[in-house]
């Protein structure tokens, strides 16, 4: 068999992520055909937000080896159950806030299918909302405490869950295991890209090793996109006409005191032109204001984020992060192929980052032409990539499209002209009934139809109840969701004591 070599150019969470996933996944360490070396400059630096996953990540680290507590330590993570979004559906008035949960955890179901009908049933006036009626994930989140006990298994527990972790730390213990399990790592810079005469990426220059070639190159490289972008002028796809935010602004709190509560949820605040983020990291909160620069200017976005931080915002140093929503159609091309912000981003909502890198590395991995034209899967992975983006996107529109707040930035994100069409369908539909499994393609998507149920009902969208039989059964289960529900929030853990105790055994192994 002939031997084929993998340049990764990149050393953040996708150049790394994706460098331990396929070297677990080729055995790159074994002797073998395949060698995988990254290429990256401490000094260029990762962009070190992204500060929240998805509950697949636990899947990813399980594969490719990387122990929990281990994880939890060096990552400073916490347990994350989800997204308490606050102000989202209405503008808030005379101090008066509304908010919702989305839990990881999906709905409960009754032995004749959905509940949801039979939450449609009852009293807007006195029933539930919608999360806290169909699980028990609610409860124990609002209550602070952890999705598990110290005694369960690693990546398992009564509860589905994701964590919050410091992005910087998260690529230092991938890169350890991606060491680890055979990368080769060199530390440079990618000054230019030779390109060949069949339009394909024949080496790539470098300012201290010269010129390095490869059988495929992936592109990790962030926004510089240097490969897919600089050198091969794949064209990106802007997205800004459906999602308007293109700027952040982020810094890090650290805890007034040791014991404060920590939350094992993100924290989202809806504000006149985008959104605060709030997430409680082991030893600091990570705060970031998202906004759109056709709304408001930099001032008053800085205004509002100290509005919600308060004076402690002088003590510490606050990053601004411009992006351009949108992504590449065509993120394989020849020997190339982009992975993580190079292939696009499109805003912080839903954390879909961390995600999105998982999803393309074990796509590569599972299509890696071993023998043969190296742009064989590009077709294949550039559809569903396509297809991924585009599902992120109307999910990511269907928080902003439904709310019934006044100022001009949400009143243009109702307008249906910057709704996609696949969505507006979907919602005419769903005014009739709920979202079903058979809306969505599993494969190619991230979020499942009951993540569309848990925003359009914590929204407040109206779907016209149907005559269903079974109400008294589905009466029965509501009322055990919530005594189970109230077990829970009793029996499982304060979520800040688990943490500790995790950091503690470390500290005490250490000793
Ligand atoms: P980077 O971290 O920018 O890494 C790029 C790498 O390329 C660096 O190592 C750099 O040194 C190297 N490099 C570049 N050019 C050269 C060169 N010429 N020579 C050598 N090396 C080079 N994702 C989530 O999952 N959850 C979130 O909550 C979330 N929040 C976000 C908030 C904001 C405001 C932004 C902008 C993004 C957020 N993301 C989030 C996305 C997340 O940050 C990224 O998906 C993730 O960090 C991966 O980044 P990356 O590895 O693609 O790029």
């Amino acid at each position: 068999m002939a031997q084929r070599s993998i340049l990764i150019v990149g050393g953040g969470t996708a150049g790394w992520l994706t460098a331990a996933y396929l070297a677990k996944y080729l055995a790159v360490a074994e002797p073998g055909d395949i060698a995988i070396t990254l290429l990256e400059l401490p000094e260029i630096g990762i962009i070190g937000v992204g500060e929240g996953a998805f509950p697949t990540i636990r899947t990813t680290l399980a594969f490719l080896g990387i122990d929990e507590s281990r994880f939890i330590r060096e990552a400073g993570a916490t347990f994350k159950q989800g997204i308490r979004f606050v102000d989202w559906a209405e503008t808030p008035v005379d101090g008066r806030h509304s908010h919702f949960f989305h839990p990881f955890e999906p709905p409960f179901q009754a032995e004749s299918g959905s509940l949801v009908p039979y939450w449609l049933l009852q009293d807007e006036a006195t029933r539930p909302p919608f999360a806290e009626a169909v699980t028990i994930q609610n409860r124990v989140a609002e209550a602070q405490r952890a999705p598990k006990r110290s005694h369960e298994a690693d990546f398992g527990g009564p509860l589905n869950y994701a964590y919050h972790f410091d992005a910087r730390m998260l690529a230092d213990v991938l890169a350890e295991r991606a060491r680890e399990l055979g990368v080769r790592h060199l530390s440079d810079r990618l000054e230019s890209v030779e390109i060949g005469t069949d339009g394909a990426i024949a080496a790539v220059r470098t300012e201290a090793q010269g010129s390095l070639s490869a059988d495929l190159y992936i592109d990790c490289s962030g926004f510089r996109a240097e490969l897919i972008g600089r050198a091969l002028g794949s064209p990106f796809k802007s997205v800004r006409n459906t999602l308007f935010t293109n700027r952040a602004l982020a810094c890090k709190l650290p805890y007034e005191r040791p014991d404060a509560p920590l939350e094992s949820y993100t924290i989202a605040t809806a504000h006149e032109a985008g959104w605060i983020w709030d997430i409680g990291l082991a030893g600091a909160r990570g705060i970031g204001c998202v906004y759109s620069s056709d709304h408001i200017d930099d001032a008053r976005a800085e205004a509002i984020l100290r509005d919600y931080v308060g004076p402690r915002i002088d003590t510490v140093s606050v990053r601004t992060l411009p992006f351009e929503p949108g992504y590449r159609e065509r993120q394989w091309v020849g020997n190339c192929v982009a992975v993580g912000l190079a292939a696009g981003f499109v805003e912080p909502l839903e954390s879909t980052g961390v995600v999105l890198i998982e999803a393309a590395a074990a796509m590569i991995a599972e299509l890696f032409p071993h023998n043969g034209p190296l742009d064989a899967p590009a077709k294949r992975f550039n559809t569903l990539m396509t297809a991924r983006f585009e599902g992120i996107v109307g999910f990511l529109k269907l928080h902003y499209c439904l709310s019934r707040r006044s100022e001009p930035f949400w009143r243009a994100n109702a307008d249906p002209a910057t709704i996609p069409d696949r969505l507006r369908d979907l919602l005419d539909q769903w005014r009739y009934r709920p979202p079903s499994r058979f809306d969505f393609t599993i494969d190619t998507e991230s979020f499942a139809f009951f993540n569309y149920q848990y925003i359009l009902y914590g929204m407040g969208f109206r779907t016209a109840p149907g005559d269903f039989p079974a109400a008294g059964e589905a009466d029965r289960i509501f009322a055990r969701i919530r005594s189970f529900g109230e077990r829970a929030a009793h029996d499982l853990p304060a979520h800040r004591t688990l943490i500790e105790q995790i950091n503690v055994g470390a500290r005490l192994l250490a000793g």
